[in-house]
């Protein structure tokens, strides 16, 4: 069914609490915890509790819940003291893109500057 845990998913395994992550922050639907290969001097990961492979998808099937993953990726910035100096949310859609993990998630990049356009 739509939304529910993927046995072979890494962030479902995650929210379950079955793989160990650095969390930063946690709401009823999504949870915020640190890249373990960071491309900024904060580089944390905002996902929906929810198994949606996409933001486009997640977007799709529950509006709520992605708004709740952008209201969260403004959170981390300011709890990271990232937003001041400017910080990136991106979400990698498809393998042509570099999405390497298909459960929903945003990046949130800051602490840095960030060129553009991004490679
Ligand atoms: P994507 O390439 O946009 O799909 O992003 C997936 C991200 O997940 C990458 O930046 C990885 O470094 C990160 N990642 C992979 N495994 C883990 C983990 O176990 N904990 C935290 N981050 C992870």
């Amino acid at each position: 069914m739509a939304g529910e845990p993927q046995a072979d998913c890494l962030f479902c395994k995650i929210v379950a609490g079955d793989v160990p992550a650095t969390v930063v922050r946690e709401t009823e639907t999504t949870v915020a915890f640190r890249d373990i290969n960071p491309q900024a001097p904060s580089h944390v990961l905002v996902i929906p509790r929810a198994h949606y492979p996409d933001a486009a998808s997640l977007a799709e099937a529950e509006p709520e819940i992605a708004a709740d993953v952008l209201r969260e990726a403004g959170a981390v910035a300011a709890q990271e003291k990232v937003a001041d100096g400017g910080y990136r949310v991106v979400f990698n859609t498809g393998s042509g893109a570099g999405q390497t993990v298909f459960h929903a998630h945003a990046h949130v990049l800051g602490g840095r500057g960030l060129n553009w356009p991004p490679g």
